[in-house]
C-alpha cells in the first residue's frame, strides 16, 4: 500500500507556506520519517526544491493518481522528530512567522559536519600466531620495522595511528603488508567534536542547605504527583539557585531523562559551566556563539544520540534535540535576551513551557528579580512560587546608600564620582579589596554633537545617533556603519564638535586620573567584541590583576567575585527614560543585580547608587532590594495604564524603504484592523475590549534605510490579539507585498537596547 506525506517547501514565502501532499515512493518508505528533509518536484517546471516532511499518512486528501512523488532524501540533513515540528507550528501560530521561518528556528543547523576521524591500529591475530611472526621477523634483518611494530602492539593491543607513524616510524606499506598477513587491523573511529575544554578535575562537594533542599524536593515531588505547572524560584542574589538547579537535574538524570539549562549568553562563563561540570562531568555540553558551526552541530548530535544528558546554552539551546527531555531550566528568567529579536519573535519561557508539555517534562524559572509577568503568573497560581531569602554562603546583603547627584553639583563636585563613593573607593584600594563600577549604558554612551547649533551626528541609515569610539571613529550600534570623526558640523560648519555623555571609555579615563595608583579593566561593547573577550577580562579580574572593573550592564550578570566589597552605580536613573512601559522594571532589575555583586565572600559589601532621581520608586526599592515592594507598586501602575501583564499587548511593526508607500500600507492595514474590531463588537463583545494606538512612528523611525511604523493593540484576552494577527496574515496572503515587511511582537518586553 502506498503512503503519502505532507511536505512543507523550503521557501520563505507566504504563498507556499502550507503543506503539500506527495506520494512516498516505495524505495524511500523505510528512510523517510516525520521531520526528514526531502527533495521534491515543485511547480510547473517540476524544479527540484527541498522541504520538510510534516506528516506521513495512509490516505491522501487529493486525487492519489495526480500526486507527484518525493524525489529523494536530502543526504546528511539533520532530521527533526515530530516534537520539533510541532514546536515550530506552535511558534508560527503564536508569534507570527512563516512555517519555514519557524522550522529554521527550531532546526538551526542544517548541514551536518564531517565527523572527526581518528585512526587506530589494532592487534588482530591470536597470541600464538603473533609469537611465530615475532620469531620470523626477529631473524630477518630486512623486517626491523615490522618487528618494532609487532613488539609494541603485542603489549598495547591498540595504538593511535599518529604514534605508529611518527614515533615508531612505520610506513603505510609496512602497515598494509602486516594487515594482509592478518596480524593487525587499521580502523577508523569517528568522534563528535567537543565544546568544553575543562582541565580541572574537581569534586562536587556542596550540600544543599535546608532552604535549598526544601525547594528542590518540593519541585520534584510536584512533578512526581503530576503537577505540571512551571516553578518560579525567586531567590536573592547569592542564595544558591544554581545549586538547586543542579540538584533537580541530578534527580532528572537519575530517572534516565535529560535537561536543558538556559543561561543568558553573557553569564555563560567558564565559572558557571565548571559548576555543572563538577557534578556531571562529560555528561554536560555547552552551546554558545563562540562555537564553530561544526562544533555546534556536534553538540546537538550528542544530545540527539544521548551522549550527553545536559545541554547548557543561551536561548537557542531550547531546541536541543533530546529524545527524553525531563526538565528545562531558565536562569535569570527576567533577561531580555530570552526573547528572540528576529522573526519569529518567540518568548523562550513560553516555548519552553510548550515543549515541556509535549514531552511530559517540567520547567523551572529562576531569578533574583523575576519579570513582572512571571511573578504575576506565580501569584495567580499559574506557576508554583518558591522563595530563597538567605545567601547560601551565610554572607549578608550589602549596605546600600543612595547619593543625590544634584547635591554633589551644588557642593561644586563636577566629577562623576560622588564624595561618598570616592571615600569608599580610597578605603578599598588601601585594603586591596576590589571594586566594580557600573555604568547604565542606555542613553549614556557618548554621542557627538555640535556645540553651536546642537546638531547630533546621526547614522545615515538609521534614526539613531552615532557613538564615539576611542579609535577615533563614529559607529552605529544598529547597522554597524562606521565613519571617521567629523571635523566640522555638517549642518552649520562650526568647528566646535564635542562628545557628550560619559561612556565607559570616558569613565575609565577619569578613574585613571582620579586614582592613578589603581589598575583598571573595562568591559563593554568595544572590549568584548573579540573572541573570549569576556572570559579574559573576567578571569583577569578574578585573579586580582586589576582593582577596579568598569563596565556596562554586562558586568552585573551572575558573576561571583569573593573579593569585591564595593559596587558603585554611577548614574542609576538613565534607564528610567527609555520610554517604554518596562523601563522602571529594567532599572530595578539592574540596580538589584548590580548591588548583588558586592560582598559575596566573607567580607561585608557596600553599594553606592548615584542618581538624579533619589525618590523614584525603582531606585529606592532597588536600593532596599525589596522585590515584593517593587512588584506591588509596579503592578498598580500597569493596571492603571493597561500594560502587561494587566493587559495583553501586541506591537505590529511595519518597515519599508519607501516612506510614502509605508504610510499608505499602514493606513490600509489599520482599516483592516478597525473593521475586525467593529465586527467583534457587533458579535456581542464588550466595546473597547481591544484598544488600538497608532499607526505612529516607531521608537526608532529608521533602521538600515527602512522606515518603521507601529500599531499597538491592547486587549484583555490574549486570543483577541492572536485573532488580529491572523486577520493581518490572511490579508497579506491575499495582497502579497514584497516591499513591506511586518513583524508581530507580543508583550513587547525587552526591546533592543541602545
Ligand atoms: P545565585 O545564583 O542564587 O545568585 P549561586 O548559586 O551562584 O547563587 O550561589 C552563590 C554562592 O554560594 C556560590 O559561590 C555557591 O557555590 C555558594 N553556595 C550555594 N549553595 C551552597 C551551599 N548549600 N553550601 C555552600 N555554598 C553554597
Ligand atoms: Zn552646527
Ligand atoms: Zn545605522
Amino acid at each position: 500500500m502506498s503512503k503519502f506525506a505532507d511536505v512543507i517547501v523550503d521557501i520563505s514565502h507566504e504563498k507556499v507556506d502550507r503543506p503539500f501532499e506527495y506520494r512516498i515512493p516505495d524505495c524511500l518508505l523505510d528512510e523517510i520519517s516525520v521531520g526528514s528533509q526531502v527533495n521534491i518536484p515543485f511547480g510547473k517546471g517540476n524544479k527540484l526544491i527541498t522541504g520538510f516532511v510534516l506528516a506521513i499518512k495512509d490516505k491522501a486528501v487529493f486525487d492519489e493518481n495526480k500526486l507527484k512523488a518525493i524525489d529523494s532524501l536530502v543526504k546528511n540533513s539533520t532530521s527533526a522528530d515530530g516534537e520539533m515540528i510541532s514546536l515550530a507550528y506552535f511558534i508560527k501560530t503564536n508569534y507570527g512567522s512563516t512555517m519555514n521561518q519557524a522550522l529554521k528556528t527550531v532546526l538551526p543547523v542544517k548541514k551536518s559536519a564531517n565527523p572527526i576521524q581518528e585512526k587506530f591500529i589494532y592487534l588482530k591475530a591470536e597470541e600464538t600466531v603473533v609469537k611465530e611472526a615475532l620469531e620470523k621477523y626477529g631473524k630477518d634483518k630486512r623486517s626491523v620495522a615490522k618487528l618494532r611494530l609487532l613488539q609494541e602492539i603485542e603489549n598495547e593491543k591498540v595504538l593511535p595511528y599518529e604514534i605508529v607513524r611518527d614515533k615508531l616510524n612505520i610506513s603505510a606499506a609496512t602497515l598494509n603488508s602486516l594487515a594482509k598477513e592478518g596480524l593487525i587491523q587499521v580502523d577508523i573511529k569517528e568522534n563528535l567534536r567537543d565544546a568544553l575544554d575543562i582541565k580541572e578535575k574537581q569534586e562536587y562537594t556542596i550540600q544543599l542547605n535546608p532552604e535549598q533542599k526544601a525547594v528542590s524536593e518540593d519541585i520534584w515531588s510536584r512533578y512526581l504527583n503530576g503537577d505540571t505547572r512551571p516553578s518560579l524560584i525567586r531567590g536573592i542574589t547569592g542564595s544558591g539557585k544554581t545549586e538547586v538547579y543542579i540538584d533537580i537535574i541530578d534527580k532528572v538524570v537519575k530517572e534516565g531523562k535529560q535537561a536543558i539549562v538556559l543561561i543568558p549568553e553573557i553569564a555563560l562563563t567558564y565559572q558557571t559551566v565548571l559548576r555543572f561540570y563538577k557534578k556531571f562531568g562529560n555528561r554536560i555540553s555547552v552551546i554558545n556563539s563562540k562555537l564553530t558551526p561544526a562544533q555546534k552541530h556536534d553538540q546537538l548530535e550528542k544530545a540527539k544520540q544521548g551522549q550527553v544528558d545536559i545541554i547548557i546554552g543561551p536561548r537557542s539551546a531550547l531546541f536541543s534535540p533530546f529524545a527524553r527531555l525531563g526538565v528545562i531550566i531558565i536562569d535569570e528568567e527576567h533577561e531580555a535576551t530570552y526573547k528572540n529579536e528576529n522573526v519569529p519573535r518567540y518568548i523562550s519561557r513560553e516555548v519552553a513551557i510548550e515543549r515541556a508539555r509535549m514531552c511530559g517534562g517540567f520547567v523551572v524559572l529562576g531569578s533574583a528579580t523575576p519579570s513582572v509577568e512571571s511573578y504575576y503568573k506565580a501569584k495567580k497560581g499559574e506557576y508554583a512560587l518558591y522563595n530563597l531569602e538567605h545567601r547560601a554562603t551565610g554572607a549578608t546583603l550589602p549596605e546600600v546608600e543612595i547619593v543625590d547627584l544634584r547635591d554633589e553639583l551644588a557642593k561644586g563636585n563636577r566629577s562623576m564620582i560622588s564624595g561618598k563613593l570616592d571615600e569608599l573607593i580610597r578605603d578599598r584600594l588601601a585594603k586591596q579589596e576590589q571594586i566594580i563600577l557600573f555604568i547604565n549604558r542606555r542613553g549614556y554612551s557618548s554621542f557627538v554633537s555640535c556645540r553651536k547649533c546642537g546638531e547630533a551626528m546621526k547614522c545615515p541609515h538609521c534614526d539613531v545617533s552615532l557613538k564615539f569610539h576611542r579609535n577615533g571613529k563614529l559607529m552605529c550600534h544598529y547597522c554597524g556603519y562606521e565613519t571617521p570623526m567629523v571635523k566640522e558640523c555638517p549642518n552649520c560648519g562650526s568647528k566646535y564638535i564635542g562628545t557628550f555623555g560619559s561612556g565607559t571609555q570616558k569613565a575609565e579615563e577619569e578613574i585613571n586620573r582620579l586614582y592613578p595608583e589603581a589598575k583598571t579593566l573595562r568591559m563593554d561593547y568595544d572590549t568584548t567584541r573579540e573572541k573570549q573577550g569576556h572570559e579574559k577580562i573576567l578571569s583577569a579580574f578574578a585573579n586580582h590583576e586589576a582593582d577596579i572593573l568598569i563596565g556596562t550592564q554586562m558586568i552585573v550578570k551572575g558573576h561571583d567575585f569573593a573579593n569585591v566589597t564595593l559596587v558603585g552605580i554611577l548614574a542609576a536613573d538613565l534607564s528610567l527614560y527609555s520610554g517604554d512601559y518596562s523601563s522602571a522594571e529594567r532599572t530595578f532589575q539592574l540596580l538589584t543585580q548590580a548591588a548583588g555583586r558586592a560582598g559575596r565572600g566573607s567580607k561585608k559589601g557596600d553599594v553606592v547608587i548615584q542618581t538624579y532621581s533619589p525618590d523614584n520608586y525603582a531606585v529606592k526599592l532597588g536600593a532596599e532590594q525589596d522585590y515584593k515592594g517593587f512588584y506591588d507598586y509596579e503592578m498598580s501602575y500597569r493596571r492603571l495604564l493597561g500594560y502587561p501583564p494587566a493587559m495583553n499587548l501586541l506591537g505590529i511593526l511595519f518597515a519599508c524603504e519607501n516612506e510614502n508607500y509605508l504610510t499608505r500600507k499602514c493606513n490600509e492595514i489599520n482599516q483592516v484592523i478597525e473593521r475586525r474590531i467593529k465586527e467583534k463588537e457587533l458579535a456581542g463583545m464588550r466595546p473597547m475590549s481591544i484598544m488600538k494606538i497608532g499607526p505612529s512612528q516607531a521608537p526608532i523611525a529608521k533602521i538600515n534605510d527602512k522606515y518603521r511604523k507601529m500599531i499597538y493593540l491592547k486587549a484583555a484576552k490574549y486570543n483577541d490579539l492572536i485573532d488580529i494577527k491572523d486577520i493581518i496574515e490572511q490579508y497579506m496572503e491575499e495582497h502579497p507585498d514584497k516591499q513591506l515587511s511586518i513583524m508581530f511582537d507580543f508583550s513587547m518586553m525587552g526591546s533592543k537596547e541602545d
